[in-house]
């Protein structure tokens, strides 16, 4: 007697094999039996009409905190993601000294757009070892969780204030080789580094002090293991992508390792940047090295508010030190004063064109209440003013409280962002879940996949878009049995109905610890959604009780 059967399915196995029409019978987790087969189950799934394919694995997050207060990754699971990759672009939750814990706060703050609140109300800091982090995090999973281990958290570590002041001696190398070793030992799928981010004093993070001499030392300890190397590149210049295209290459091929960076966006004055990149990355691909571009499949949305410092204005430094430096009184303050208001506005001018297609999104006054979902090139017209003026006179009227959307800033161009997933050497992913909660909502990036990519723009089959979300990932992070449909892998499915599957229109909950709001999207034509052979979240019961989610690849002994 099986476990459990899924019966009538579609099968899309994740091979890139063409479909076809069979059942699934799964015991103790696993898959036992597939295609023509036939017995009793304590429980059986008709999955008439659906299509049934592995879970997917999203390979770009910042679950690390979430995951202390909510093991089911919500909503990602509800997408049919089953294994998530949280620790990226430098930054994970351990190995962490207590003394160091309000600093890492800070990082997440300004770089993953997470909330102090959150940390203070969500999370009980009761370990220091990598191992100890995923003991606690293992307590109650429903997803599984392939986490990288933060370069930045490994400096910190072992160099205190000086890991963000200098390159590291010999002997602070060798230490931080010996905690890499021992996360690696722990369950760590890889190490993630950044060469760009700032902290929340808008200092470099500790990562980018390490000389090429330690980044190939711990890339050596990466090859003991055969584990993954994650790096965020210059990505907003092509020249300064390819040359880490070139550095990643090196250490792939001398230490044989995978690498992979995120994000290569596609926009209309970048394509041919991005051109060189691919071509750079297929030559890198032809020597038998693996740098893997990661791309998201959604278009850039950025969301924002004055009571809170957004990314949108990075570029902006006056716009961007009121954001990050004052209170709220002097941010109210700096926008009621006319000096301060004309220098803003003549910063803004730099980008003239954003500014009138942003749309107020979000009010709590009545009276503004009808200009919600109007543009602020329509909302300037009304009030006979500009459109800067009129993000800077509601944010007054609101107490900050006005909320806007910059809609379709990039990566929007069906046909170009649509050749680049189709490119055989790059990775689907750059989702950000958990991160950026009230810049974005990833959550659906796979379910977006489907619905733009596979419907309406025929840019992919069914087949492929499941390949490259499930076997193909798994592949290149060496995740184990996971990413097929094929007797003895474990049980990590999704069943959706595939002319339906897609993500839903963004909104705003209030499910953070400590009060915080974020964005989220439900899923849109995801029936159910297994882990380890037990529904772990259903359209129709929602999420369940299971957690049999699991570290991977896992400790070595
Ligand atoms: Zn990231």
């Amino acid at each position: 007697m099986f476990d459990l059967i899924i019966r009538n399915a579609t099968i899309v196995d994740g091979s890139g094999s063409p479909a076809y029409s069979g059942n699934i019978a799964i015991q103790d987790g696993r898959i036992s039996e597939i295609g023509d087969v036939d017995g009793r189950a304590h429980r059986s799934i008709d999955a008439g009409g659906k299509t049934v394919t592995p879970g997917f694995i999203d390979p770009h997050t910042h679950f690390d905190a979430q995951l202390l207060w909510d093991g089911q990754a919500r909503p990602a699971l509800a997408h049919g993601v089953t294994t998530i990759v949280p620790g990226n672009c430098s930054l994970s939750l351990a190995p962490l000294k207590a003394k160091h814990r309000m600093k890492l706060v800070g990082m997440f703050n300004q770089i993953e757009e997470m909330p102090h609140k959150a940390f203070a109300e969500g999370v009980e800091w009761n370990w220091e070892s990598f191992e100890d982090y995923l003991t606690r995090i293992s307590e109650n999973l429903a997803v599984n969780v392939a986490p990288l281990v933060g370069h930045s958290l490994l400096r910190l570590w072992v160099m205190d204030d000086d890991s963000m002041q200098r390159t590291a001696n010999d002997d602070e190398i060798a230490e931080m080789c010996s905690m890499l070793r021992q996360c690696l030992d722990a369950g760590a799928v890889g190490m993630s580094t950044s060469f760009v981010d700032m902290d929340e004093t808008l200092q470099p993070v500790p990562s980018r002090y390490a000389d090429n001499h330690e980044l190939e030392a711990l890339a050596a300890v990466l090859g003991e293991f055969g584990r993954m190397l994650q790096i965020v590149p210059e990505f907003y210049d092509g020249d300064l992508t390819i040359a880490r295209v070139d550095q990643l290459a090196e250490l792939s091929r001398k230490y044989d390792i995978p690498t992979t960076f995120s994000p290569l966006f596609v926009n209309r004055d970048n394509a041919a940047a991005v051109d060189r990149v691919m071509a750079r990355v297929n030559e890198q691909f032809a020597t038998g090295a693996k740098v893997w571009p990661q791309v998201q499949t959604r278009p850039i949305d950025i969301s924002f508010s004055f009571a809170v410092p957004s990314l949108l204005f990075i570029r902006f430094p006056t716009w961007y030190r009121i954001m990050r430096f004052s209170s709220h009184d002097e941010i109210v303050a700096a926008f009621s004063d006319p000096d301060q208001r004309e220098e803003l506005i003549q910063e803004a001018a730099r980008m003239a064109p954003l500014w009138p297609t942003l749309v107020l999104r979000q009010v709590a006054s009545a009276g503004n209440q009808p200009l919600v979902g109007k543009t602020l090139a329509e909302i300037a017209e009304i009030r006979g003013t500009t459109p800067v003026d009129a993000m800077i006179d509601l944010s007054l009227e609101e107490d900050l409280d006005a909320h806007f959307l910059s809609a379709n800033m990039g990566h929007n161009d069906d046909e170009r962002v649509a050749s680049l997933l189709n490119e055989p050497n790059v990775h689907i992913g750059a989702s950000d879940g958990g991160a950026h909660i009230l810049s974005f909502s990833t959550y659906g990036d796979t379910g977006y996949l489907f619905s733009r990519f596979v419907r309406e723009c025929n840019a992919m089959s069914l087949e492929t878009a499941v390949k490259k979300l499930t076997s193909e990932t798994a592949d290149i992070w060496g995740i184990p049995e996971r990413g097929l449909l094929q007797p003895g892998y474990k049980a990590d499915i999704a069943i959706f109905d595939k002319e339906q599957i897609d993500r839903g229109d963004e909104y705003y909950v209030q499910d953070v610890p400590g009060d915080g709001s974020r964005y989220v999207r439900d899923s849109i034509g995801v029936d159910t959604v297994i882990v380890a052979g037990e529904v772990a979240w259903s359209a129709v019961d929602g999420y369940t009780s299971s957690v049999r989610g699991e570290i991977l690849p896992g400790a070595t002994a």
